[in-house]
């Protein structure tokens, strides 16, 4: 089964669930998706870079609980390990600018991956975004990763809207990972809980994975409604 792991699952502003980024890794090569405020943190804390040969970062979107600590992570890992990131971001101007700014040069500390989707070899797994609704003047990309083998996994990012032919996805036996909100009203930045409810049938929400989570008693209302939680990474905090 193919999961991604978590260092947090937080909204944007939670004041105790760290920011949401998920990783996946298998021969020494990992995959991490957005590197928010918390995240360069909860990666040191765990020592996940350790034993890291290759390090792919796919960015969602410029909201700084995406992006927040991603020019420390570049720098520490080339200065650590004296290893380029390869970053993959739709609008590769932006993220250049951006990453200038705070002075990490562009095949000097990182790279970025050529292409409008990618395969990652040691990951038997392609990556393709998917541009999404969120933000008037940020945009938004959601991604799709596909494996070799075993399931296939859609990460919404930060999005307003279901995936096309969520039901068909599903009943495939894929899973989904959702920002579902539950303390924001349905002309909002995310998905709700209630729409996903009037979308999703209850046989099919075990597939789809609450993220960017937010409001009281979140685990409780999203539960009983038959969506899962997602797992994180069961080291976090351990050093
Ligand atoms: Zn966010
Ligand atoms: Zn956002």
């Amino acid at each position: 089964m193919n999961t991604l792991t978590f260092l947090g699952r937080g909204s944007g502003y939670h004041i105790t669930e760290n920011n949401t980024s998920a990783y996946y890794i298998k021969n020494g090569t990992m995959l991490l998706i957005d590197c928010g405020e918390t995240v360069f943190k909860t990666l040191l804390n765990n020592r996940l870079l350790d034993e890291i040969e290759e390090l792919y970062i796919i960015i969602t979107h410029m909201h700084s609980d995406h992006v927040g600590s991603l020019a420390g992570l570049i720098g520490y890992y080339y200065w650590k390990y004296h290893k380029s990131a390869k970053l993959f971001y739709p609008e590769k101007e932006k993220m250049k600018q951006y990453l200038a700014l705070l002075g990490m040069i562009e095949d000097e500390a990182y790279t970025f991956v050529k292409g409008k989707k990618f395969s990652i070899d040691p990951l038997e797994m392609t990556v393709t975004p998917v541009k999404t609704l969120h933000n008037p003047i940020i945009n938004a990309y959601s991604y799709h990763l596909n494996f070799i083998d075993g399931n296939d996994i859609f990460y919404s990012g930060d999005s307003k809207i279901l995936m096309e032919n969520a039901l068909a996805f599903l009943s495939a036996g894929n899973f989904i990972y959702q920002d579902i909100c539950i303390s924001e009203n349905d002309l909002g930045p995310h998905m709700t809980l209630n729409k996903m409810v009037e979308l999703i049938p209850l046989e099919l929400r075990a597939q789809v994975y609450c993220i960017h989570v937010d409001g009281e008693d979140y685990d409780a209302k999203a539960g009983a409604y038959g969506f899962s939680k997602v797992k994180e990474d069961e080291i976090i905090n351990r050093y």
